[in-house]
């Protein structure tokens, strides 16, 4: 039986995500996209909850959204920018705020079970493209 070299896993280290660093990450994805609008973590309203699910929003489970997807022409411009939960972001996908609040409010009249159930299909299904 050939030997078997235990490989030691090397330790990850853990990075607190701040809102200094994830607005930096947010600040590359616009730089990325051509535009030349900054966002600047200390002046930014993000707001305590999420729009569409109102749980808390705190730096790990924030993301940027725009309130009309890029792909349907929407633009970086902070008149666009959304902050909401990144579950409600994949779930949104390329919807309008205003086409995926209609949507969740058609889902939740569904029963919890359902809206879950429906939600984590979509999200799956954005991803294939
Ligand atoms: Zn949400």
């Amino acid at each position: 039986m050939a030997k078997k070299k235990r490989k030691r896993k090397k330790k990850r280290k853990v990075i607190p995500m701040t809102w200094a660093r994830k607005v930096s990450n947010w600040n590359s994805g616009i730089k990325k996209r051509g535009s030349d609008l900054r966002l600047d973590y200390k002046t930014l309203d993000i707001p305590e909850k999420c729009t569409y699910c109102e749980v808390k929003l705190v730096p790990r489970n924030t993301s940027l959204d725009h309130n009309l997807p890029i792909q349907r022409g929407g633009k970086d411009s902070m008149s666009n920018y959304r902050f909401i939960c990144f579950p409600c972001n994949r779930s949104k996908g390329t919807l309008t705020g205003e086409e995926y609040l209609n949507l969740v409010i058609v889902l939740n009249s569904l029963g919890k079970y359902t809206r879950n159930l429906i939600l984590r299909k979509l999200r799956s299904a954005w991803r294939i493209r």
